[in-house]
């Protein structure tokens, strides 16, 4: 089930299973992937204040007392919680259009998962799911972390040199991430059009507010309701810049009737087999 993960999330979840023998636990709980994560995701333990590791500990044993350890042999399973952090972490990955899941989308995953206790521990030093996407996806790190067997051999050939950094909206992303996007985009043959962003029916789930733009679901009324204008936003593929109904850079967009593009990225990057071939200079 791991296939997908960077080497660096593998050994989170290694250092988990350890950590909870450790602790006694006879699951890997959601406080161990924590520790974990904070092992492995250096980035994430800088951003902290001194000492944040230890406490971290403190109040995990404070949350949930240790018990007598046992032996590392045992190869202990995942709780309940902890599977539904990975299938959160997986969600995030997806969401972001990534093909890897490392520590980061891990860390998104136990934030969401609130009643944990590595949710409340997280909370304690304020950190929100929303901060982390926002602060950790606009650098280089999460692309350069991601193992190079997840990328299609023709991208893995051509760029795999290129270190590259490219400013998009005042954010700093890696450009082998942003190329791989760029190809992404450039795959299907779609007709791509300049339009003023506008909000379109949505389907949304009943029970959890859900949404979807499967109009077959809306006959399943019951569960199903059709929301005018439920269709609030959408992300520019590459750059995750917000389009919504605005006056202003984020009412205009470039769109294939699917997939929508900002007009930075699609003024920098569209017509430029250049960019997508590699031979690309720096843009920061
Ligand atoms: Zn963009």
């Amino acid at each position: 089930m791991f296939e997908r993960y960077t080497e660096k999330a593998r050994r989170a979840i290694f250092f988990a299973r350890y950590e909870a023998s450790q602790f006694g636990s006879p699951f890997i709980e959601t406080e161990h992937l924590l520790l974990g994560v904070l092992r492995e995701y250096k980035r994430l333990v800088s951003t902290l204040p001194v000492g944040a590791v230890v406490l971290v500990r403190k109040q995990i044993a404070a949350l949930a007392p240790p018990r007598p350890a046992i032996a590392t042999s045992v190869d202990l399973p995942i709780s309940k919680a902890s599977g539904r952090v990975l299938a959160l972490a997986a969600e995030e990955a997806e969401g972001l259009g990534h093909r890897y899941i490392g520590c980061q989308h891990i860390l998104l995953g136990l934030l969401r998962e609130e009643d944990s206790i590595s949710a409340k521990i997280l909370r304690h030093f304020g950190a929100t799911a929303e901060q982390v996407r926002k602060k950790f996806w606009q650098t280089s790190e999460h692309e350069s972390s991601a193992p190079s067997r997840v990328l299609p051999p023709s991208y893995r050939g051509r760029h795999s040199r290129s270190t590259n950094l490219i400013k998009l909206r005042g954010a700093i992303w890696n450009a082998d991430y942003v190329r791989e996007a760029v190809r992404r985009c450039c795959e299907v043959k779609f007709h791509w059009t300049r339009t003023t962003w506008k909000p379109s029916d949505a389907v949304v789930e009943r029970k959890t507010g859900k949404i979807s733009l499967n109009f077959s679901l809306a006959e399943d009324s019951a569960e199903f309701e059709l929301v005018k204008d439920g269709w609030k936003k959408d992300l520019c593929a590459i750059c995750r810049w917000e389009l919504f109904e605005a006056e202003d850079d984020h009412g205009t967009g470039f769109t294939n009737g699917r997939d929508w593009l900002c007009t930075e990225c699609y003024e920098k990057f569209w017509d430029r087999p250049d960019f997508i071939a590699g031979s690309f200079g720096n843009m920061t």
